[in-house]
């Protein structure tokens, strides 16, 4: 055995190239934390991964509640290393960027922690890849897995090398953590897509976008438009800026032929953005991803759990896919060292881990469906401040799933206002003019081309 980051860590123990204790498809972070938690009770752990790392991913904006968990995973010396933004808080701006209202993690309610980082993703889900690594995890990249076959005794895995013949390896349990390909759930009927959150992200990187100064400058900037749509600003290391747009499954058949002449009209018809962006330049294609919001009827069965977004992908507003990732893969490997140590790897002993993950999820999913009613949204614009509910809804901002009384009242207090809220006024969809009412602003459903969407 030997120590790292002054954790007990078992010493790598030859992993037979075709058996393992765990087999993990995917290296992402949910795939990677879930090894390097494993590799803490030793297990023999290999994570097939199809791609190269490092591999463009988007999902920029960390929490607060990620500190507790790099420090647990041994990376957050290197993250903190890497000279990314430090985020001090969110900020929801007009369409017409004139009504601004900040979030800070510091005035959360209970102390989650008063910072997080804007990474690039290529980056950092490197570094955790390469953690699980070094703690004696077989990781084996550009191994793309085909097929899975359940065995009395665990799982058969077919595993494609891109320069390298077919094999097959078995694993006692098998972590599907696929992200967005959603492999176990696909194959087994499980996946649910939401239909009423059916939406599609466009986006792209930028240099040269004013980010303003001081400590508002590493700031989230969310800024709502149109019919349930919003644009995220996260400024990332090296002067670069992350520019997307989160739309209905509607603007996508709407504008299938030129998603990228539809996200320029967007940008354009956006004060909130033209004002800083004057002098950007786009450095990185404009890049798309469809087709959430969804989830798997089930996380867990006999020898098999699916963690991070092969789980769930509710939306991502609030900037919690990584840390859903990492705390399913904590919650996850907690499951199968129980498994291993009681020998029952039956799907009902595997539903711990489902039961917990759900919890957490919940926290995050009804602040989400929230924001999309116009009651909420003017909450959000114009928050209540009095109860501490302010303070209560930066808690969960920062990623807290604490269940606290003292933070569960208020919450309870804030979604009652925002149900009487909308009650009182009918609760239509998203509004169509500017989030904070004006009515100054140009059409939010940009027409692809042509000057009225421009002012
Ligand atoms: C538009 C958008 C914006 C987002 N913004 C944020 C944000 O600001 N903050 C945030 O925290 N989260 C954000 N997210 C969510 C975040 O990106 C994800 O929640 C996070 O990446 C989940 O990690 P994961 O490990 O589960 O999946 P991934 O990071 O997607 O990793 C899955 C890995 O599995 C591999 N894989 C897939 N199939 C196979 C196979 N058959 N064989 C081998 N390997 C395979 C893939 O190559 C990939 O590397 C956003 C998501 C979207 C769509």
């Amino acid at each position: 055995m030997n120590i790292v980051s002054g954790r007990l860590w078992y010493s790598r123990a030859a992993v037979n190239a075709n058996s393992c204790d765990v087999a993990v498809i995917g290296g992402g972070p949910a795939g990677a934390s879930t090894a390097i938690y494993l590799r803490q009770h030793g297990y023999r752990t290999v994570v097939l991964e199809k791609l190269r790392f490092p591999r463009f991913h988007i999902g920029e904006s960390l929490l607060p509640a990620n500190h507790r968990l790099f420090d647990e995973l041994g990376i957050h010396d290197e993250v903190k290393a890497r000279g990314y933004p430090t985020k001090f808080g969110a900020e929801f701006v007009s369409q017409c960027g004139d009504h601004v209202r900040k979030f800070y993690f510091r005035e959360a309610l209970l102390p989650v922690g008063s910072t997080a980082y804007q990474v690039l993703r290529s980056d950092f889900d490197h570094i955790v890849l390469n953690r699980a690594r070094a703690v004696g995890t077989d990781v084996r990249e550009q191994a793309t897995v085909t097929a899975v076959t359940p065995k009395d005794d665990g799982f058969e895995v077919a595993v494609e090398p891109k320069e390298d013949d077919p094999y097959l390896l078995h694993a006692s349990i098998l972590v599907d953590a696929s992200g967005q390909d959603t492999f176990l759930s696909s194959r087994l009927h499980l996946k649910e897509v939401d239909e009423d959150h059916r939406r599609f992200a466009v986006f792209s990187h930028f240099r040269g976008i004013d980010r303003g100064t001081g400590e508002d400058a590493g700031n989230i900037r969310i800024i709502p438009f149109g019919q349930g749509h919003w644009f995220w600003v996260i400024p990332l290391r090296d002067n670069l800026t992350s520019v997307g747009a989160v739309v209905t499954k509607e603007v996508l058949r709407e504008h299938r032929d030129d998603i990228e002449g539809y996200f320029e009209a967007a940008i354009e018809a956006t004060r909130a953005l033209t004002r800083t962006m004057s002098k950007a330049e786009r450095v990185e294609p404009v890049r798309t991803i469809a087709d959430f919001s969804y989830e798997s009827s089930q996380y867990a069965g006999e020898r098999f759990l699916i963690v991070g977004d092969a789980a769930a992908f509710i939306d991502p507003v609030f900037s919690a896919g990584v840390l859903m990732a990492m705390s399913s893969a904590k919650d996850a490997a907690k499951a199968i060292h129980t498994a291993f140590q009681t020998n029952n790897f039956s799907a009902r002993a595997l539903r711990s881990y489902e039961r917990e993950h759900r919890r957490k999820l919940r926290i995050m999913s009804r602040l989400i469906r929230a924001y999309y009613r116009p009651a909420f949204l003017e909450m959000f614009m114009n928050p209540v401040d009095m109860f501490g509910l302010k303070a209560a809804v930066s808690t969960i901002l920062a990623g807290s799933d604490e269940r606290a009384f003292r933070l569960r009242w208020r919450w309870e207090l804030f979604f009652f206002i925002g149900w009487l809220r909308g009650y009182l006024r009918s609760n239509r969809t998203m509004s169509t003019v500017c989030s904070h009412g004006c009515s100054v602003h140009p059409p939010l459903s940009p027409p692809l081309r042509g000057g009225s969407a421009t002012q």
